[in-house]
């Protein structure tokens, strides 16, 4: 005999719960707002899978001035520039410099552990290891079931429901066709993705353009490093071994005249690329936030920062939603955050063009890239926009 689910209610139905479904409901707690966040996910899983390292400025901010981390600042690395590098040579964006303004090496891992742990000790309301997820009523009474980690069905009645639940998310397909639009591009590469033992090779992000295609060399900790390089989409991480990875890493960064510290290889991924948007990121009682609305390409260091961005807005427009009992707010919310995911996009889009190798690239289109690469680092203005973009447009509301 089916088993009657366990009824209750709540202000906020919050499906996701990653940085932007725990950040918001953080944000909505403090205003006196209750939620239910729900994930599909264990906590522990959710832990482990390494993502991010890089928070604008906005982000730290956030992240500090509402009380959920203080060791950001204490266990983060502040990057105040970085490297691009080409025909031979590094050159450096100082983000001081131009623009005032950092970033933050900081593991999306522990941004995510900062706000778990956070979310606990205030008694959120927070399920992870949920199955049969399903939300309705958009238009109407919205309603979230779910079964929750020890079996008990429930059904989770709510004032609005948020979809937090990432580039696959199911939220964003229950908005009709007639409702939303779609912009999608796809990228003729990816990026074959490693965790290595070993001291940074460099201070700072190495944005590596070179004729052997992209690489990127990122930084954890002063024991575990993050590189990237371009690969196919279609590449099969299980069969590089650890030395022809150093061997494609080192010729790539070698051209440019850098040496990468090798050590033990302890995860490798292939990381597809695109650019998703839908808009608007509503619909009747419904939010779309984060991936769950827009996707980047990770080339810019974008997508947990926009992610952030959202709900910080989402919060406000909610409180004001609540408050008047209408769905307004919502559309607000949608123009005022899609403003910085367009920003985001092109940005991303920019920086991912200007630095990887078409697979049909004609001779030309390397020298005008090269061209366009020498244009931003050789003028203040050029690299004054990267810059700006890159710390996430400080100043700016
Ligand atoms: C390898 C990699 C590197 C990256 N590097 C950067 C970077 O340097 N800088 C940057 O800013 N961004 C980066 N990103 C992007 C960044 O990780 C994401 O943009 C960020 O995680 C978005 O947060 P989110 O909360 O919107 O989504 P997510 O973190 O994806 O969280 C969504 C949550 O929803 C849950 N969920 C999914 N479906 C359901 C469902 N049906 N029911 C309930 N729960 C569900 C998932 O389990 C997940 O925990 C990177 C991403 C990857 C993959």
């Amino acid at each position: 005999m089916p088993v009657s689910p366990l009824r209750s209610r709540t202000q906020v139905g919050i499906v996701g719960a990653g940085p932007a479904g725990l950040m918001l409901s953080h944000l909505l707690a403090r205003v006196g707002i209750d939620s239910v966040a729900i994930d599909l996910r264990s906590r522990r899983e959710i832990e482990e899978t390494h993502r991010a390292g890089i928070l604008e400025q906005d982000s730290v901010d956030l992240l500090v001035d509402t009380g959920v981390s203080d060791r950001v600042h204490r266990d983060g690395y502040r990057h105040d520039g970085i490297e691009l590098a080409f025909g031979g040579g590094g050159h450096r964006i100082d983000f001081r410099g131009l623009v005032g303004a950092s970033t933050q090496l900081y593991p999306q891992t522990d941004v995510f552990i900062d706000l778990a742990d956070s979310r606990e000790r205030d008694g959120g309301d927070v399920r992870f290891g949920v199955t049969d997820v399903s939300v309705d009523g958009l238009t109407t009474t919205p309603v979230m079931r779910f079964t929750d980690a020890t079996g008990a069905p429930h059904e989770v009645r709510a004032d609005f429901l948020v979809g937090a639940d990432g580039s696959r998310s199911v939220c964003r397909r229950m908005v009709p066709e007639a409702s939303r639009r779609q912009y999608f591009r796809e990228y003729p590469f990816a990026w074959f993705g490693i965790l290595t033992e070993a001291p940074p090779s460099a201070p700072e992000l190495i944005y590596n353009h070179s004729p052997r295609g992209f690489a990127l060399i990122s930084q954890r900790t002063e024991t575990l490093q993050r590189m990237y390089f371009q690969c196919e989409p279609e590449e099969d991480a299980g069969t590089w071994a650890d030395d022809r990875i150093w061997e494609e890493l080192q010729s790539r960064v070698g051209a440019n005249g850098y040496v990468l510290k090798e050590g033990p290889i302890t995860s490798r991924t292939v990381l597809p690329f695109r650019s998703f948007v839908q808009e608007p990121m509503h619909h009747g009682r419904l939010v779309l936030a984060g991936d769950a609305a827009h996707t980047v390409p990770p080339t810019g260091a974008k997508g947990l920062n926009l992610a952030l961005a959202d709900v910080r807005v989402l919060a406000e427009e909610l409180e004001r939603a609540v408050a008047g009992g209408d769905t307004e707010p919502l559309a607000s919310y949608s123009t005022r955050a899609l403003g910085r995911v367009w920003k985001a996009q092109h940005f991303s889009y920019w920086m991912t063009t200007m630095l990887h190798t078409l697979p049909d690239a004609t001779p030309f289109d390397v020298r005008r890239q090269e061209g366009e690469l020498a244009s931003v680092t050789g003028s203040t203005a050029g690299s004054t926009y990267l810059a700006e973009a890159y710390t996430g447009w400080p100043g700016s509301p």
